[in-house]
C-alpha cells in the first residue's frame, strides 16, 4: 500500500457537505485548493471543496520539502498537507469526496457532476493539479506497480538493496533519486542530454553521491521482466547503441501534464493543455478561476500554488460580490 493512500484518514476533514448549492466550489484539495479554501472561509464565503483522492495533492507524496518558507529544517510533504488541511478544517471546511466527471456552465452558474449527484455554484475555483507524464515505452504499463513507479515516497521502501533507474533530469528526478538512495543499492539516473535541468544544489548532491551514477545522452527504450521488472534497455542517443542494464525498479520523472480536460471548453489552453489565466487567476469564463499546477506559469511549486489559491479566492469573492450588487 502506498504511504499516500495509508495517510488518507488523517487528511480527511470531518465535515461532509450536506447541501447541493454553494456560492463557491473548489475542485482539488492540493496546496492551491486548500489555500483557496482557507482564504474563502476566512472571507465567510459559502464554500465546498471537492477532492477525488487525497488532500495535499502531489505535494503530499513528496518526501521532503526544503524550500517552503517557515520551515528552516524542511518539512515532509505529508506533514505540510496535514497542517494545511487542519487549518482549513478549523475554519469549518466542508468537503465532498468524488471524481467529478463533467462541469457545465450556464449563465452565472456552474454544475459540477459527480457519480450520482450534481452540485451547483456561482463561482468555481479549479485546482485539479497535474499528473506524471508517461514515457509510453514497452513494459511501462505492463509493469506498473511491479517495478514501475511514479512516486518514490510511496514505493521507495519496497526497493531495499535493489538497483533502481530514475528517468529524467529535472528537479523531481534528481531529488527523488537522492531520496531513493536511502533504500537502493545503486540508483542510475537516465537523462536524454548531458546536462541536468535540476537546480545546481541538488544536481551537485547527486553527482557527488556514492550510490548515484548517470547514463548521459540516454533514453529508456524498453522495460523487461517476467513477473516483475528485471532489466531495462537503454539507447545512447548519439551513437544509437543499445544496452541492457539490470534493474528491479524504474521511477519515471519526466514532467507533468495538467488535469485540465474537464474545463477545456470553458478556458484557453497552451499547446500542452495548461490553462491560461490572468493575474487574478480569472479565465475566459466569468466566475471560473484556476489555481496551481494546472495553469500556465513560470514556476510550479507549493509556494506558488498557495499564492494562486489565495488570489483565486480573493477574485472569487469579488466576483460573487459583483453578482450580489447586480441583484
Ligand atoms: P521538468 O522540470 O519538466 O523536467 C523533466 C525532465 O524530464 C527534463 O530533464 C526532461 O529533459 C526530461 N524529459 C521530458 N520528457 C522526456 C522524455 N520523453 N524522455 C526522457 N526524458 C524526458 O519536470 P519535473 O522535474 O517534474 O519538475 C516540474 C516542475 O516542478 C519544475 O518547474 C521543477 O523545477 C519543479 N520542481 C521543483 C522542485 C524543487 O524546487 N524542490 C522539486 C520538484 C519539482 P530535458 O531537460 O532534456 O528537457
Amino acid at each position: 500500500m502506498s504511504l499516500a493512500v495509508a495517510a488518507k484518514p488523517q487528511l480527511k476533514p470531518a465535515v461532509q457537505g450536506q447541501k447541493k448549492d454553494y456560492s463557491l466550489i473548489i475542485l482539488g484539495g492540493g496546496p492551491a485548493g486548500l489555500a483557496a479554501a482557507i482564504y474563502a472561509l476566512r472571507a465567510k464565503l459559502d464554500v465546498l471543496l471537492v477532492e477525488k483522492m487525497v488532500l495535499g495533492g502531489q505535494a503530499s507524496t513528496t518526501y521532503h520539502i526544503d524550500n517552503y518558507p517557515g520551515f528552516p529544517d524542511g518539512i515532509s510533504g505529508l506533514d505540510l498537507a496535514v497542517k494545511m488541511s487542519e487549518q482549513a478544517e478549523k475554519l469549518g471546511l466542508k468537503f465532498d469526496w468524488g471524481n467529478v466527471d463533467k462541469i457545465v456552465h450556464h449563465k452565472n452558474r456552474f454544475e459540477v457532476h459527480l457519480p450520482g449527484k450534481t452540485l451547483t455554484c456561482q463561482a468555481l475555483i479549479f485546482a485539479a493539479g497535474a499528473e506524471p507524464l508517461k514515457l509510453n515505452v514497452p513494459g511501462e504499463e505492463e509493469f506498473r506497480g511491479r517495478g514501475v513507479s511514479y512516486c518514490a515516497t510511496c514505493d521507495g521502501p519496497f526497493y531495499q538493496d535493489k538497483n533502481i533507474m530514475v528517468i529524467g533530469g529535472g528537479n523531481s528526478a534528481v531529488e527523488e533519486a537522492l531520496f531513493l538512495t536511502r533504500f537502493a543499492k545503486k540508483v542510475g539516473i537516465v537523462h536524454r542530454r548531458d546536462t541536468l535541468r535540476a537546480d545546481k544544489l541538488v544536481a551537485d548532491q547527486a553527482k557527488n553521491h556514492p550510490k548515484i551514477y548517470f547514463f548521459w545522452n540516454s533514453v529508456l527504450e524498453k522495460i523487461v521482466g517476467s513477473k516483475n521488472v528485471e532489466s531495462v534497455v537503454l539507447r545512447e542517443v548519439k551513437t544509437n547503441n543499445t544496452s541492457s542494464v539490470p534493474a528491479e525498479g524504474v521511477f519515471v520523472y519526466i514532467g507533468t501534464k495538467p488535469n485540465s480536460e474537464l474545463i477545456k471548453p470553458l478556458v484557453k489552453q497552451d499547446d500542452r493543455g495548461f490553462i491560461m489565466t490572468d493575474e487574478k487567476m480569472a479565465t475566459a469564463t466569468p466566475g471560473l478561476f484556476v489555481a496551481g499546477d494546472c495553469r500556465v506559469k513560470a514556476l510550479r511549486q507549493v509556494v506558488t500554488a498557495v499564492a494562486d489559491g489565495a488570489i483565486a479566492a480573493q477574485s472569487a469573492r469579488e466576483y460573487l460580490e459583483g453578482l450580489t450588487s447586480q441583484g
